[in-house]
């Protein structure tokens, strides 16, 4: 059996006018499950008998388990919530003045092998199913009793290492009988894997795309990030620049502050220079510190110091606000401590 929540719209369109019902009736299926937030067939009251019977044969609405969640003193929530192979999966839930925004796990573990980040201590078991990130939207707005306004594909794993699910997911949370988080209001973080992004401004132009740079030449590049030997500066930034002709969007440059690493004035002006006459805004992360390994963030001068370079050069930058750093829910920190 099919688990319904892994259907896009058009999808389940297809499958059911195949199947020899109406287009509307995916509508109506959409509405009970997102909007309503209904499980039940029986339940689903304005769908014919006939069709909940078909929708009871060939389909589940089965959920994820919330195995632990805690919560940060800026409020900060992380979940952990598991899978029917009982696998871990982290969620981030994040208060800003803008609104509420989760963050999303798109892999069980992952491969890109950043040199830093603790996702990556766990190599990826597999990749998630579209429902196993719809379900980390429901299950989190229904423990928190509220919606978000944003979601960002920042949470364990390569979102373009899961292209086709990360897509229709995208989709699922924008459709007007679904979330209907704007497009805008959603951002999808890749370590820079070049065709993907071409084939990511095709195919959503709106949704926001950060690309994990943080480094100004090939050689540091590749010791933090290895994706680096197969797609090099040169290529990410080409491939970054078609994006912006494409989309007319604006790109976002994940740039990660590591003392005496990347850090100097001459990494901010290297970075400057790469930037330079390129549609996009760079924003500074904080190093969280992982224990498995040496790196350590840069001061908060240093921080400062390197923002201001990069606004003094011309470049529009921010400087990340971490959150929830004190129950391992900050940016990088994810990975299942539990599931050892
Ligand atoms: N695979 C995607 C999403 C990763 S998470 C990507 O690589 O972009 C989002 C960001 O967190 C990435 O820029 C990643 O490099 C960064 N990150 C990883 N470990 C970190 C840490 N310990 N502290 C701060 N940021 C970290």
């Amino acid at each position: 059996m099919k688990n319904l929540y892994d259907y896009s719209y058009e999808k389940l369109q297809f499958h059911l006018v195949n199947a020899g019902f109406k287009l509307y009736n995916a509508t109506q299926v959409f509405q009970w499950l997102y909007k309503k937030r209904i499980t039940d067939f029986d339940q689903m009251s304005n769908i014919s008998k006939h069709l909940r019977t078909y929708l009871k044969n060939h389909f589940t609405t089965s959920q994820i388990g919330c195995f632990t969640q805690q919560e940060a003193e800026d409020e900060t929530v992380k979940f952990l919530f598991s899978l029917d192979d009982k696998h871990l999966i982290e969620t981030v839930w994040m208060h800003h003045y803008y609104g509420d925004s989760l963050c999303v796990t798109s892999q069980v573990g992952c491969n890109i092998g950043c040199s830093f980040c603790a996702s990556g201590l766990k190599k990826k078991t597999r990749n998630l199913r579209v429902s196993e990130m719809v379900l980390q939207v429901l299950k989190a707005e229904a423990l928190q009793n509220q919606r978000v306004s944003h979601v960002v594909l920042m949470g364990t794993g390569e979102p373009f290492d899961n292209f086709e699910n990360v897509m229709d997911f995208i989709d699922i949370i924008n459709h007007p009988h679904a979330f209907e988080i704007g497009k805008r209001h959603i951002t999808v973080s890749t370590a820079g894997i070049v065709p993907k992004i071409d084939a990511f401004a095709k195919r959503q132009s709106q949704v926001n795309l950060a690309i994990s740079l943080h480094a100004t030449n090939d050689a540091l590049r590749s010791k933090l990030m290895p994706i680096n030997k197969v797609y090099p500066i040169k290529k990410l930034l080409d491939s970054a620049k078609r994006y912006t002709e494409t989309t007319h969007r604006r790109v976002t440059f994940e740039y990660l502050l590591l003392k005496g690493v990347n850090d100097s004035m001459k990494d901010a002006d290297d970075l400057s220079d790469l930037l330079r006459g390129l549609n996009c805004y760079v924003n500074l992360i904080p190093y969280n510190s992982v224990a498995e390994f040496n790196y350590q963030g840069s001061d908060l001068a240093t921080q400062e110091r390197f923002y201001k370079r990069l606004l003094k050069r011309g470049i529009t930058a921010t400087l990340r606000q971490e959150k929830g750093a004190d129950i391992d829910a900050a940016c990088g920190q994810l990975r299942i401590k539990e599931d050892e």
